[in-house]
């Protein structure tokens, strides 16, 4: 089967042309940038595509993406509405993102911030110690990675509520929160909040001055989402009335970050650059070859999205 890969922003086969040479020599690799052949592909591996990319492949029957999320391959004008797209599923990615925000925690709960601040300044004074148990975390999405997320700072000793769309079964020592309601409810004891939700049409926007308002004072905010979730003057207001005492923030709406953005100097932000946690190689190229195998034995391939939906 032929398969073309599509990014204006990353060069696919510099990254995945070994890995799909070696465990999927039946895939025909082309490249859209190389103006590839059309008629014959009928899957995709796509990331940021360019807007008329879809276009050129008339018989295109699913995208993949390289990631956990969808947002940039659905906004795609050129994607027509039967195509399935199809998400990455990564349990090490899952890991991933766990220490990725137990780093996070642990530094709000332990004041890491206000130890740098005294080692720059020579300062020797010992800090108050706050138990893992007077720190709710609330995380927003309950998913392949939130769930692992909850459940291992549940493991840790935080106090741990999710919040998903639907009612669902949560991981032992997490409580389950859902819909609107169930949303303030989280919010109202929630310390540290983790957002960890798709980009879609009801989410975008959604960390915002009402939302904040509503978390306890001195509250923390972990970004891992998506940039167009968070209303950044809103977070800015926010943290400098102390409702909210820092933020760490690793997704934005324009990436890179630009150098002028008021984020980079703020004293109560720490950035990472979309750096959370990846997905593996191996991952996304086994996840491409399971939707071609699905495509010609006339199955949905796994991990395809609900597109009405959004993720
Ligand atoms: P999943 O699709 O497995 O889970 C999404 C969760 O969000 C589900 O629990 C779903 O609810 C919930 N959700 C979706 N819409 C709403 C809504 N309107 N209200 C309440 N809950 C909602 O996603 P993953 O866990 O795999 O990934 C989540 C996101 O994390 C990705 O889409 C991406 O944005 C981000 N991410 C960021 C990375 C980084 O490096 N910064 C790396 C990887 C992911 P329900 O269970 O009811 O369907």
């Amino acid at each position: 089967m032929r398969c073309v890969l599509v990014s204006k922003r990353l060069d696919l086969r510099r990254y995945y042309g070994a890995e799909l040479a070696r465990t999927a020599p039946h895939l025909e690799v082309v490249d859209h940038a190389a103006g590839a052949p059309a008629n014959d592909v009928r899957v995709a591996l796509a990331w940021h595509p360019p807007d008329d990319a879809f276009e050129r492949y008339p018989n295109l029957q699913a995208v993949c993406s390289i990631a956990a999320g969808v947002d940039n391959i659905i906004a795609c004008p050129s994607l027509k509405p039967g195509i399935d797209v199809v998400r990455v599923v990564d349990p090490g990615q899952a890991q991933l993102m766990f220490g990725f925000v137990a780093w996070h925690v642990i530094g709000h709960q332990r004041g890491f911030a206000g130890f740098r601040a005294q080692q720059r300044d020579r300062v020797w004074q010992r800090r108050d110690q706050r138990r893992a148990q007077e720190v709710p975390v609330g995380v927003l999405g309950s998913g392949a990675i939130g769930q692992r997320v909850a459940q291992d700072l549940a493991f840790l000793g935080f106090p741990v509520m999710s919040w998903s769309r639907s009612a669902k079964p949560v991981p032992s020592g997490v409580r389950g929160f859902d819909g609107p309601a169930g949303l303030s409810a989280m919010l109202d004891e929630t310390e540290v909040l983790v957002n960890l939700l798709p980009l879609t049409s009801e989410t975008r926007g959604l960390l915002n001055g009402t939302l904040f308002g509503k978390m306890r004072r001195g509250g923390y905010l972990i970004q891992v989402g998506r940039g167009e979730h968070l209303v950044e003057p809103d977070l800015l207001a926010a943290l400098d009335s102390g409702k909210l005492s820092g933020a760490a923030l690793d997704v934005f709406a324009t990436e890179p970050l630009p150098h002028s953005h008021p984020f980079w100097d703020h004293p109560k932000i720490a950035i990472t650059p979309h750096d959370a946690s990846d997905v593996s190689i191996s991952a996304v190229v086994t996840t491409l070859a399971a939707t071609a195998d699905a495509i010609c034995a006339g199955r949905r391939p796994p991990h395809a999205i609900d597109r009405a939906r959004g993720y």
